[in-house]
């Protein structure tokens, strides 16, 4: 698969919703390139006026912003076709629209999401208008006790087959348990979530 400017503008939305920041060396283990190749495709987005990079700093402009705004919505709308209509299942659906999302954009996209009737959220949450507020408490700095899971923000497979697993997803409830690690439960079982994507897991009351 060749990357795009889709792509890239896409993972850096991700890290930055699920965060609050990316840096070169993320960017390129996401998508599966080489540090410099990941260096020299930012300095061509931030001459295209999408991103700004101050140092190690690296965040969108207004315009990347909003063209990453529209890829987000409609890889989020991508998703519910994928999971409901061809059945792929609720860990793989990230990773298997990455291809159909470049098909469903404009109009064809628009259409997609009346035919599924306006879905709120993607499998994992996620809001499909990508700028709505959202009432929620990041797992890092929950206090232990019981939350219904919001949504898993950064939709890496390996965190949603485990979440999988105990069928924590978005609206079970879990009971967060903190020790020397973060752990959250429910009647299927016990996960202990890496300290590094815990901030990428939101959760409410
Ligand atoms: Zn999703």
């Amino acid at each position: 698969m060749t990357l795009n400017r889709e792509d890239y503008l896409l993972v850096i939305w991700e890290y930055i919703e699920s965060f609050d920041k990316v840096s070169e060396k993320e960017l390129a283990t996401r998508l599966g390139i080489s540090p410099p190749t990941a260096h020299e495709y930012l300095i061509k987005l931030s001459e295209d006026g999408l991103v700004d990079k101050d140092g190690k700093k690296i965040s969108f402009t207004s315009a990347g912003r909003n063209a990453a705004l529209k890829l987000v919505r409609m890889h989020r709308i991508s998703e519910v076709f994928a999971y409901r209509f061809l059945e792929i299942s609720w860990e793989d659906t990230h990773a298997a629209v990455m291809e159909l999302e470049h098909i469903f954009s404009g109009d064809r996209g628009e259409k997609l999401f009346k035919n599924l009737g306006y879905p709120d959220s993607c499998p994992h949450g996620n809001p499909t208008d990508p700028d709505i507020k959202i009432r929620e408490v990041p797992l890092s700095i929950a206090p232990e006790g019981k939350y219904q899971i919001k949504r898993i923000v950064f939709e890496d497979r390996g965190l949603l087959r485990e979440l999988a697993s105990i069928d924590a997803i978005p609206g079970t409830q879990v009971q967060v348990i903190r020790g020397d690690d973060l752990r959250i439960e429910n009647q299927n079982g016990e996960l202990k979530i890496p300290y590094n994507i815990t901030m990428s897991l939101r959760l409410y009351k």
